[in-house]
């Protein structure tokens, strides 16, 4: 008897234990599915990046999807090239757009100042992106050229600027707020000015600058820095913030935010600093 009561006592945990084991394989199961069809919605979502780049530039870009952008014209860039672990430099060399949008640029005095090593948003730029926009040519860029005002009480320069994307009218704001809200004794840094549209590379390297799609403007070389003249790579700065925040509120990034300095330049990169 005692051992018919042992048997079925061990039979009913064998039971209980193997119940157990079932639930938890579906349990597991369960979560397995509900994980995938997660990922499945990750996939789905268009990254912040290539949303920023269809609110940037409005009169190009008709829409975006999780791994492209399509223009007004048909034209279609993909987002991700699939090639992972590129160093900075094979960043800088060959970028996908999502290489050129993965640091994010902080507007304002309250940046992480000075740069980490090799930090430096709007720095890696995907190349076709800005041609297809502002010109693939000197000579298909000068077509988009307009000349404005620089400073006219200041500067008095006239310079030349691409009016593709609202950029020289943009240009202009900076300039009429600077004039009408900073003070004289803003006005050194300001009075002449380093150049604008320019078809050259930036120095020492294969790629065009920004300059070449006139989209950029250099300020008083005479107060700036700039890594590849001071000939080390200690981040040094006196462009007062005043300055530096005007641009940024009509659609300019400061190069002296880069880890690779540049104080005197600013470009037209509405794509960093949309909300
Ligand atoms: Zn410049």
């Amino acid at each position: 008897m005692n051992l018919i009561v042992y048997l079925l006592t061990l039979f009913s945990l064998v039971s209980c234990g193997e119940n157990k084991s079932n639930y938890t394989n579906n349990d597991v199961n369960n979560i397995t599915l509900s994980r995938d069809s997660l990922q499945g919605e990750v996939k789905k979502a268009i990254p912040d990046g290539l949303l920023r780049l269809v609110k940037a530039y409005p009169d190009f870009i008709d829409r975006a999807d999780e791994n492209n952008l399509y223009f007004k014209d048909g034209t279609v860039m993909q987002w991700d090239d699939g090639i992972a672990g590129k160093t900075h430099d094979e960043m800088l060399d060959s970028p996908d757009l999502e290489d050129m949008m993965h640091q994010k640029y902080v507007k304002g005095a309250n940046w992480d100042s000075p740069p980490a090593e090799n930090f430096e948003p709007g720095r890696i730029r995907y190349e076709p992106f800005f041609k297809k926009m502002y010109g693939n040519t000197s000579s298909e860029v000068k077509k988009n050229l307009v000349t404005i005002n620089w400073m006219p009480s200041v500067c008095g320069c006239n310079v030349q600027v691409n009016s593709v994307n609202g950029m020289a009218e943009k240009l202009q704001a900076v300039s009429d707020e600077i004039e009408s809200t900073l003070g004289a004794e803003f006005d050194k840094y300001l009075s002449r000015t380093g150049g604008t549209f320019n078809w050259r590379n930036i120095a020492g390297t294969n790629r065009l600058s920004t300059h070449a799609f006139g989209t950029s403007i250099d300020i008083n070389t005479n107060y700036s820095n700039y890594w590849q003249w001071d000939g080390d790579m200690v981040w040094k700065n006196r462009i007062p913030m005043e300055i530096i925040e005007i641009f940024e509120k009509h659609g300019f990034i400061w190069g002296g935010k880069w880890y690779h300095y540049d104080t005197m330049h600013f470009e037209y990169r509405p794509e960093l600093l949309v909300e």
